[in-house]
């Protein structure tokens, strides 16, 4: 028998517990309260998870000041003469920490605002329909017919590897240096490893760039590929591709690295630090999953189309359930996941081909979609479209004339299959794509849009142009 007063009881009993309150945490937690639903969130951390402490937001108010390094640099070509200008990294630092206290007082203020209880503590699911939050060393029960996991995942290494916070840094490190690194050896490509390779490059390190795949940006397609490395070669940054890492050794003075090239032959680098960016590891251990009966899968929580585990009233959205491992895919599994739980009518299940993907490294790259070889592998007859930045008034403008837009649709029906973006702002234009997507829009449908202009965005519309033989501003013999 509990010893729990009747009030007590009710105060531990919630209509929804979600656990973890990063961007699919914080967002299921105002979600359900806006359905009028009694709601608890547990956060170990910090509000706001990876994504506004350490991930999507001060990456990129960091990359802010790269972008002010790049046009003090490229002034000159506009008759500006810049004398000597100096850089103390930690003023970046600075303001990128206040872009994040400014988000996580805001999230807290929004969940505060819809009656979300914040509980802080480590959570466990000992048994269905229970949580239990370790609570500064003592602990408290809840319970709720209704739990939504939302754990994230951390940086994960390879083999050998350890990132000692110092001279072998994980994502966060990179995140607060306390001085400018002359030299910087980052592992793994991905839109991480690319992120930071470009932020370093521009703030004046020298960066080596390691990637086991034979392409960085390896879930990009090739094209997309092949052109941000030649981007970041031109830049000074030494790519490394088909390369596999055998030891990292840090000392006193700085890390040696060594690896084998593709074409075999062992290669030593030494540099001031190493970064390790080689994907994330999920949240997943010490819940009590497996006890519970939840199935995993490298670690990662097998969901259904509306996040449920499997176990009766268990649900599991955003990094914790597996790729893409974004914040836009995580905040929507939170919404999709509790409009389910109240028979929300309107709700559709995510088709995770179509979470849009961006990389803000310079040159941008966004992409929806099947690459072009993901889409030839359906065996389905294409008409791929193609317009370079090269032919864009606005890019020209800019002075950044460098990428492209390319558009993928199916040959017989023109629905759009994939969309992949270089260049400016180009993350911010692949909705675009997104929306056509959602819409059923088919590449007659785009050529009919009205794009303004000048803007970068008309690539979109020359691309689709392109895919139909209607390309107007790039003549026919130079494609
Ligand atoms: P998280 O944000 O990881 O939040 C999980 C929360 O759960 C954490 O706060 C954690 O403390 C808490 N928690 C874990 N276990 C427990 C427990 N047992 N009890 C209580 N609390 C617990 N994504 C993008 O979309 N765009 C980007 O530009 C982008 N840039 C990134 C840059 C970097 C450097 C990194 C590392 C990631 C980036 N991401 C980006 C990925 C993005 O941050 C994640 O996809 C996103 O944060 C996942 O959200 P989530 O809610 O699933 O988990």
């Amino acid at each position: 028998m509990s010893g729990k007063t009747p009030l007590q009881q009710q105060a531990d009993r919630f209509d929804v517990i979600v656990v973890g309150a990063g961007p699919g945490g914080y967002v299921a937690a105002i979600r359900a309260a806006q359905h009028g639903l009694r709601v608890a969130v547990v956060e170990r951390g910090e509000l706001g998870g990876v994504c506004s402490n350490v991930g999507c937001i001060p990456t990129k108010a960091m990359l802010h000041g790269a972008d002010v390094a790049h046009e003090i640099a490229t002034a000159g070509a506009l008759g500006f003469s810049v004398g000597e200008v100096s850089f103390d990294i930690s003023g970046l630092v600075d303001h990128s920490r206040q872009v994040v206290d400014q988000l996580t007082t805001g999230i807290r203020g929004l969940l505060d605002a819809n009656g979300v209880e914040i509980i802080v503590g480590n959570a466990t699911v000992p048994q269905k329909g229970r949580v239990k939050v370790e609570v500064a060393k003592s602990f408290r029960e809840l319970h709720s017919d209704h739990i939504i996991l939302a754990t994230g995942a951390r940086p994960r290494s390879i083999p050998g590897v350890e990132p000692d916070g110092d001279r072998v840094w994980t994502s966060t490190e990179a995140l607060r240096p306390t001085s400018l690194p002359e030299s910087l050896l980052i592992i793994g490509s991905g839109a991480i490893g690319a992120e930071f390779a470009s932020l370093y490059r521009d703030l004046g390190t020298s960066v080596t760039l390691v990637e086991a795949l034979p392409g960085i940006l390896p879930a990009e397609d090739a094209e997309v590929s092949a052109f941000v490395a030649g981007q970041f070669r031109a830049r000074g940054i030494d790519v490394q591709k088909s390369v596999s890492v055998t030891s990292v050794v840090p000392d006193e003075s700085g890390v040696t690295t060594t690896f084998t090239t593709s074409d075999g032959a062992s290669r030593t680098v030494v540099t001031e630090r190493v970064l390790v960016a080689t994907g994330v590891a999920p949240n997943s251990e010490g819940l009590g999953l497996e006890a519970l009966g939840a199935r995993l899968n490298r670690g990662f929580v097998e969901t259904d189309q509306w996040c449920r585990t499997g176990v009766a009233g268990l649900y599991a959205i955003g990094d914790l359930a597996g790729g893409p491992c974004l914040a836009h895919k995580a905040s929507h599994e939170a919404v999709l996941c509790v409009d389910h739980i109240v028979g929300e009518a309107r709700v559709s299940p995510l088709d995770r081909d179509f979470v849009p993907g961006c990389t803000y490294s310079r040159p941008q790259v966004a992409s929806i979609g099947l690459t072009e070889a993901q889409a030839r592998a359906t065996g389905r007859e294409l008409r791929v479209g193609k317009f370079n930045l090269a032919g864009n008034g606005k890019a020209l403008a800019l002075g950044s004339p460098e990428g492209f837009v390319k558009t993928i649709f199916d040959g017989a029906t023109g629905e759009l299959l994939g969309a992949h973006l270089v260049g400016p702002d180009v993350t911010e234009m692949v909705q675009g794509f997104g929306v056509a997507h959602s819409l059923h829009a088919t590449a007659e449908d785009l050529a009919e849009v009205v794009f303004p202009h000048p803007t970068v965005s008309e690539a979109i519309h020359e691309s689709v142009l392109d895919s139909l033989d209607r390309v107007i501003h790039w003549p026919p013999a130079r494609k």
